[in-house]
């Protein structure tokens, strides 16, 4: 068999089993609380990206990029919670998380409602899909096809919101767009057609063949690790029926799970054969499959296993959870930094730039004074600073080129209407009148 025909075989399908409720209620009720969680994230002001301060906006604060504390103390603890949860749950992630194989999931039942289940059936190399003889109708095509558009245009907004505030986008989509909408009906088109081509032909050939972070997740898999389990002293219940391997979107018999397979847990096998049993008179007892933990080493319960297993991802959290803390302690809401003017244009050596920042988005007020040099020796543009929003801004100063030759110290204080305040010194070189003119 040729590579074409193997990646024929592939089936992309989901098939729902009647009734199968249990797991995949708890599943479904996860998927959609991450969906929500990810529009109230950034509509709540949590998190959003602010590429032009090069900064998160976290709850009204600005988080630059720079404040390497909270950012990689954050990113540490983060990673190594996650490996802590791929080591004990493996890929639990895909399946009960991920808004990728969520929206792939709904465009498989979608499809099915609308066209049949053989229409599933889609593979790589272009093959037709089997639409069923009686859903092979235009209004079923057309209403699937506004369906996959409808949805594109609602989830392309999200990724939107992690960039612009809700104003922003809201007077984009009343077509009533603000100044810092412009652009913005090129960036949604984008991402109108990344979704639309996800939902109506990519689905799980993203998971199966794109996905580099179910690799990853993979690669912290052990024996140990939670997986699907066959009852095999129970197997003579077993009818061959494979509604547990038709409800696998990966296409895996649940029967025949080994430990680096591609399985997910989303359980939809485990809540299909539960169903069968429940269902059938002849057969006794719960279904044949279920949720496990493997075999530990001897002398060590599941949780000392799994402590072992995960010492080095629990270490990396503390330290990132520590670092982060230290951040957050010591985080600045405002910013005062004074150098040299030279390289902007029309400035002298003896002009300074007084870089002030607002890390806050809300108005505030701050006042500059210097100190160490006689008020005859400088000039300030100004000695008051308003901000509407977060922001940053220059005030320059200027010394006189009288200034009597030798290092001078001079000490910038700032001062905020909320009691903040910073000082910042600078020694500056007073040349000669003959050494200015040369
Ligand atoms: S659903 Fe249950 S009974 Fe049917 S094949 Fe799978 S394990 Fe056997
Ligand atoms: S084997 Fe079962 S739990 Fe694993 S991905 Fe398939 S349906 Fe989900």
């Amino acid at each position: 068999m040729n590579a074409q025909q193997q990646l024929r075989q592939i089936p992309i399908q989901q098939e729902h089993v009647p009734g199968a409720q249990s797991v995949r209620s708890w599943r479904r009720f996860s998927q959609y609380f991450v969906m929500l969680l990810l529009v109230v994230i950034p509509v709540s002001g949590l998190f959003r990206i602010d590429p032009m301060a090069g900064a998160f906006h976290m709850l009204d604060y600005q988080v630059w990029f720079a404040d390497m504390s909270i950012i990689m103390g954050f990113w540490i603890m983060a990673a190594t919670l996650l490996i802590f949860m791929y080591s004990w749950a493996g890929s639990v992630f895909c399946g009960w998380i991920c808004p990728q194989n969520t929206l792939s999931e709904w465009a498989n039942w979608m499809t099915s409602k609308m066209l049949g289940r053989r229409a599933l059936m889609m593979d790589i190399t272009g093959q037709k899909m089997k639409v069923a003889a009686r859903k092979n109708r235009w209004l079923n095509k057309v209403v699937l096809a506004f369906s996959f558009l409808a949805v594109a245009m609602l989830f392309a907004i999200i990724p939107l919101l992690y960039f612009f505030s809700p104003t922003v986008i809201w007077s984009f989509l009343t077509l009533q767009p603000l100044p810092e909408a412009q652009g913005l009906l090129w960036i949604y088109s984008v991402c109108i057609l990344v979704v639309l081509i996800d939902v109506a032909v990519m689905r799980h050939l993203v998971c199966k063949y794109m996905c580099v972070y179910r690799i990853w997740q993979h690669s912290f898999k052990t024996r140990e690790t939670l997986h699907i389990a066959y009852d095999e002293s129970r197997s003579d219940h077993c009818t061959n029926c494979t509604y547990c391997e038709d409800s696998c979107f990966l296409d895996i018999d649940p029967r025949q799970t080994v430990v680096f397979d591609s399985c997910i847990n989303c359980g939809d096998c485990v809540a299909a054969c539960d169903t069968l049993h429940s269902k059938s008179k002849k057969m006794q007892g719960p279904g044949l499959l279920s949720f496990a933990f493997g075999q530990s080493k001897p002398g060590r319960n599941g949780l000392t296993s799994l402590l072992s297993r995960t010492r080095a991802a629990m270490v990396g959290a503390i330290i990132g959870g520590l670092w982060f803390s230290v951040g957050i302690i010591n985080y600045q809401p405002y910013v005062l930094v004074a150098d040299k003017a030279e390289l902007l244009q029309g400035m002298t050596s003896n002009d300074y730039r007084i870089n002030i920042s607002n890390k806050r988005y809300r108005p505030a007020d701050m006042e500059l004074n210097i100190e160490g040099l006689d008020t005859s020796d400088y000039s300030l543009e100004s000695n008051h600073v308003h901000w509407e929003t977060a922001g940053r801004k220059d005030v320059i100063m200027h010394i006189s080129p009288n200034l009597k030759q030798g290092i001078h110290r001079f000490t910038v204080h700032a001062k905020t209407s909320d009691g903040w305040h910073d000082d910042f010194t600078v020694y500056h070189y007073a040349q000669s009148a003959k050494q200015q003119g040369s």
